[in-house]
């Protein structure tokens, strides 16, 4: 006798565990054995700094701030003005020689991985697969981002080495690297992305890897900000002069995706990142496997 529920919850366990761990994410084995767990919302331990817990079943966008109602998104008026006019969805401020962004990182976006009881919930398009049971839940994400960026002498830090999250983008959400968790590649792991580009791992932490596309499709769009302090933009360049090009690795970017060249953000050149094709992954991939400068700190 079949047994065809029990066999698509098997089939659903093997699933999530081979598709849900992405990098950069504390890889303890402790996550991993949460993983079949609904991911649960976090409580920050100051939610005056983000505002009230989104819940799923009752997410709605606020038309007023264009994110999710109850969150609070604020930007700090000692912030320079390439964020303070452009950051979202998250609290922003200066502390000393640091940029500190606290994010509950639910996007503003609809997604399938809101569930279908939530009025932001749209489906996968053809194609898609789930990320097994992966649904949003809020975070209390804490970046700690130099406000002086630059280059860093000597060995390179990594991407992967187990962040919470590489950077932020303009809309408060994690960006990941070019990285999925063995041994998935990420093109795999592409295929459980949303309608939007983004997708939540094992505990609920809604990211890209590649272009967030409510910020970007291939245009110069500012996307955010790294954890060593420099800017991210779409896959072109548009610079002071209003002049766009299509950078590429090799000829004009470096293998952290990288250069340094005015932007509309900044009149004197500046290093700043771009999404570019990427040798280790066949999607379109933020940065290689290293930083420029020196990263901050994130908590989650
Ligand atoms: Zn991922
Ligand atoms: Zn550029």
């Amino acid at each position: 006798m079949e047994y065809p529920i029990i066999r698509t919850i098997a089939l659903g366990l093997v699933f999530a565990f081979s598709l849900t761990q992405c990098k950069p994410k504390s890889n303890s084995d402790e996550e991993t054995l949460l993983l079949l767990a609904a991911a649960a919302s976090k409580i920050c331990v100051n939610n005056s700094y983000t505002g009230t817990t989104v819940s799923n079943s009752t997410a709605t966008l606020d038309t007023n701030t264009d994110c999710i109602t109850g969150m609070t998104s604020s930007m700090s008026a000692d912030l320079p003005a390439w964020i303070r006019n452009n950051f979202k969805c998250s609290v922003g401020s200066v502390s000393g020689s640091n940029y500190v962004f606290r994010s509950q990182n639910i996007p503003n976006n609809k997604s399938f991985y809101f569930g279908s009881s939530s009025p932001m919930y749209v489906a996968l398009a053809g194609g898609q697969k789930s990320a097994g049971n992966n649904q949003i839940a809020s975070q209390c994400m804490v970046y700690s981002i130099p406000s002086s960026p630059a280059a860093k002498s000597g060995a390179l830090v990594g991407t992967q080495s187990g962040y919470a999250s590489v950077g932020i983008t303009v809309n408060g959400l994690a960006i990941f690297n070019n990285a999925a968790a063995a041994p998935d590649t990420l093109a795999t792991e592409a295929q459980t992305f949303d309608t939007f580009n983004g997708h939540p791992q094992n505990s609920g932490v809604y990211h890209h890897h590649s272009q967030p596309l409510n910020i970007s499709n291939n245009n110069s769009n500012l996307i955010g900000i790294l954890l060593d302090g420099f800017a991210v933009y779409g896959r072109d360049c548009t610079n002071a002069s209003n002049v766009t090009s299509t950078p590429t690795i090799g000829s004009d970017l470096d293998a952290n995706h990288g250069h340094t060249t005015t932007t509309l953000h900044f009149a004197t050149a500046t290093y700043h990142y771009h999404y570019t094709s990427d040798p280790t992954a066949t999607i379109p991939t933020l940065i290689g496997s290293y930083f420029y400068g020196t990263p901050g700190t994130i908590s989650n």
